[in-house]
């Protein structure tokens, strides 16, 4: 099973994404929280990801890109994962399946978890996390026995640094902007299901079950992605012959003079059939005289020969 979950901050996708991996028994990778990790472990990538975290910002996809590239590659990930938080933008998404064409492993779909506005800012604003056993609670919809404490461990409560409203507020415009433009690409490619985020997280798992069963089944096979579009090749920029104000000023001359430079990017008429007979007894061409604008160009070995017949005629 290869998936994708998707859904706006607070949907439940980190919660989902624990029981379907525990389910097939296939890791769950959520970039949140290799960040979370990277940040706690202080690595420069940390560092680099604080800011943007921080802000409710995207970390950059160059950022994000390496560290699932690196986690995919693992041998656990060989026989499917469920990936939470990532990607979150079309470039992301894009490079996702670039990856998986490379390693022969398609997404099976993505999923998209749906949850009404109002219910997120509940979920997200009332969330806590253990900090010992990642256990996830909320204070409004699923609290924990004592205060602050974990019922599994007894570890104390963590609320998310970037569950503020500021935050919230930017995490959600940023899925609205970013995010929720991939999850119109998903369905125009017929990659997309859509369950129903809203209620006990047991009855959504049912649901997201009953829809990945064929998957898991193997009934139902991965719709692969479009082929990337090739990159244009750029056509080399002709040269031009002369610039642009000389052949103006070579229009004009034409027009009064009527003659034409050897190498001239006007267009010419084509000679006259008639022939003349050259000093040296040779036939040559005659010269038409050309009419305004529609100058021959003439061809090296014409221009060789009327140099002759001029040398011919002084002599
Ligand atoms: P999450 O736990 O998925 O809500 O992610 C927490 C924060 O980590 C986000 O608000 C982003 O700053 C960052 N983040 C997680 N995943 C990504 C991603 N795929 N692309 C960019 N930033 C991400």
């Amino acid at each position: 099973m290869r998936i994708v979950l998707l859904g706006a901050p607070g949907s439940g996708k980190g919660t989902q994404a624990k029981k379907l991996a525990a389910k097939y028994r296939i890791p769950h990778i959520s970039t949140g929280d290799l960040l979370r990790a990277a940040l706690a472990a202080g690595t420069p990538l940390g560092q680099q990801a604080k800011a943007a975290m921080d802000a409710g910002q995207l970390v950059s996809d160059e950022i994000v890109l390496g560290i699932i590239r690196e986690r995919l590659r693992a041998s656990d990930a060989k026989k499917g994962f469920i990936l939470d938080g990532f990607p979150r933008n079309i470039a992301q998404a894009q490079s996702l399946d670039g990856m998986l064409r490379n390693l022969e492993q398609p997404l099976d779909c993505a999923v998209l978890l749906d949850v009404d506005f109002d219910v997120l800012m509940q979920r997200l604003t009332g969330r806590r996390t253990c900090e010992n056993c990642g256990a996830t609670y909320n204070i409004f919809t699923n609290p924990p026995r004592l205060d602050d404490q974990c019922d599994r461990c007894g570890a104390a409560l963590r609320h998310r640094a970037d569950d503020n409203e500021v935050t919230i507020g930017n995490r959600l415009r940023v899925y609205e902007s970013q995010t929720k433009p991939l999850i119109d690409m998903y369905r125009t490619q017929g990659r997309l299901e859509t369950v129903n985020g809203v209620g006990d997280e047991d009855v959504v798992l049912k649901r997201m079950l009953a829809m990945l069963e064929p998957f898991a089944k193997g009934t139902r096979k991965p719709k692969l992605p479009p082929l990337p579009a090739p990159i244009p090749v750029k056509a080399k920029p002709v040269k031009s012959v002369m610039p642009a104000k000389n052949k103006s000023l070579l229009a004009k001359s034409l027009k009064t003079h009527g003659k034409m430079p050897l190498k001239s990017p006007v267009k010419q008429a084509p000679p006259k059939k008639t022939s003349v007979k050259k000093a040296s007894g040779k036939h040559v061409g005659k010269k038409s005289k050309p009419k305004p604008g529609h100058a021959k160009k003439k061809s090296a070995k014409a221009a060789k020969s009327t140099k002759k017949h001029k040398r011919g005629k002084r002599r």
